[in-house]
C-alpha cells in the first residue's frame, strides 16, 4: 500500500487493498437503521445485523453478504458519495470523503487493528442481535451514530 494513500490519492484511484484498508473495523455500519421517510437522515439503533459477529465486529458472511442480506450496502468508490448519509459520523470512508484525516486510533495510524476496540470506538460487545427483538420494537433501540 502506498504511503498515506488515504490522504493523497482520490478513492477512484485506490487499489482494492487500499480501499478495504480504509475501513476501521468499527462495525457501526452493520447496525440496523431507521428512517422516517426516504429523504430523512437515518437513525442508528443498537441492534446489529444478524450476520455481524458482535465480538469481533466482522461480518460472518462477508463474501456472500449481498445474497444473505438483500439490503446490505456494499460500499465502493463509485457509490460512496451517493450512500455517505447512511454511514456513521465516525466512519473512515465518510472522513476520507470529507477530506478529513483519520483519527489516531485508526489502524492505518496506530498500526494496531485492535485500537478501534481498545479505545471504545467500535460496537464490540455493545450491540444486540436483531433477531432478539421484534421489528415493531426497533424504535425503542434508537441510539446515536
Ligand atoms: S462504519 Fe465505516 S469504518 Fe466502520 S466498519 Fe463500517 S465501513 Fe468500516
Ligand atoms: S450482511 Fe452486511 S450488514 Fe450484515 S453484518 Fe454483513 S456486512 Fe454487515
Amino acid at each position: 500500500m502506498r504511503k498515506d494513500f488515504w490522504k493523497n490519492i482520490p478513492v477512484e484511484l485506490l487499489t482494492n487493498e487500499e480501499w478495504e484498508a480504509i475501513c476501521d473495523g468499527c462495525g457501526k455500519c452493520c447496525l440496523i437503521k431507521l428512517q422516517n421517510n426516504a429523504q430523512s437522515i437515518p437513525f442508528y439503533t443498537s441492534l446489529a445485523c444478524q450476520f455481524l459477529n458482535t465480538k469481533t465486529c466482522k461480518c460472518k458472511v462477508y463474501n456472500s453478504r449481498k445474497k444473505k442480506k438483500h439490503d446490505c450496502l456494499i460500499l465502493t468508490p463509485d457509490n460512496l458519495k451517493q450512500v455517505v448519509k447512511w454511514l456513521p459520523n465516525s466512519c473512515a470512508y465518510r472522513l476520507v470523503n470529507e477530506k478529513k484525516d483519520l483519527p489516531n486510533w485508526h489502524h492505518l495510524n496506530s498500526k494496531d487493528c485492535d485500537s478501534v476496540h481498545i479505545t471504545g470506538n467500535s460496537i464490540q460487545n455493545l450491540a444486540i442481535n436483531e433477531l432478539f427483538v421484534a421489528e415493531e420494537d426497533y424504535e425503542n433501540f434508537i441510539a446515536e451514530s
